[in-house]
């Protein structure tokens, strides 16, 4: 029977930056600044696509 490997000695440090893997191709950032980029791209196609607000139209009456 081998020992487990002991965890590299950043390891902590690695994964608190990185702590994003995309499963399918493999491409690693930020979890946090993968949600910007996530939230941005949504953002984006809403504006492109044009979508309008189902928000019923306020009517200021004095
Ligand atoms: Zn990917």
């Amino acid at each position: 029977m081998s020992m487990p490997r002991a965890p590299a000695r950043n390891a902590l440090a690695v994964t608190t930056l990185i702590d994003f893997v995309c499963r399918s191709c493999g491409f690693v950032e930020h979890a946090d600044l993968n949600a910007s980029h996530n939230i941005g791209r949504r953002g984006w196609w809403i504006w492109v696509t044009g979508a309008r607000s189902t928000a019923p139209v306020l009517t200021l009456t004095a």
